[in-house]
């Protein structure tokens, strides 16, 4: 079982089945909505995500058929869903564990910030600095 919850820790869920490739997707509705460079998402079959709890997640339709599901008290994006599909769009980020799968892609670098690169001799440090 994988597990993840919201930072707040009032939404937590479980995942019974496997988590798809990892996608990065840099488009401009991603990075409004997490507030960062990008969001790295993979795909989650409907009947494997198992909410826990009494838990209504807050909910905001992004593009016609697309919704984007998020903790009401905290903020933290879960998931997105798009009609008619039978699976989610887990939000990665939001992951206690480790998936077990691997990066695919970077999509939308079309939108990307352009103030972030991909490959940057930017200095990498484990924690604050
Ligand atoms: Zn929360
Ligand atoms: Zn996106």
């Amino acid at each position: 079982m994988i597990t993840g919850s919201c930072l707040c820790g009032e939404v937590k869920y479980e995942i019974s089945g496997k988590v798809g490739d990892i996608v990065h997707c840099h488009c401009q509705t991603c990075r409004k909505a997490h507030g960062a460079a990008f969001s790295s998402v993979a795909a989650v079959n409907d009947h494997e995500f198992h909410l826990l709890g009494n838990v209504t997640l807050g909910c905001f339709e992004s593009s016609k058929g697309k919704k984007r599901y998020f903790c009401v008290n905290c903020g933290t994006q879960i998931y997105a869903k798009r009609e008619g599909t039978e699976h989610i769009v887990l939000r990665l980020g939001s992951l206690d564990d480790d998936p077990q799968s691997v990066e695919k892609s970077h999509i939308w670098l079309s939108q990307k910030a352009s103030w972030y690169s991909l490959r940057s001799d930017v200095p990498e440090h484990l924690e604050f600095e």
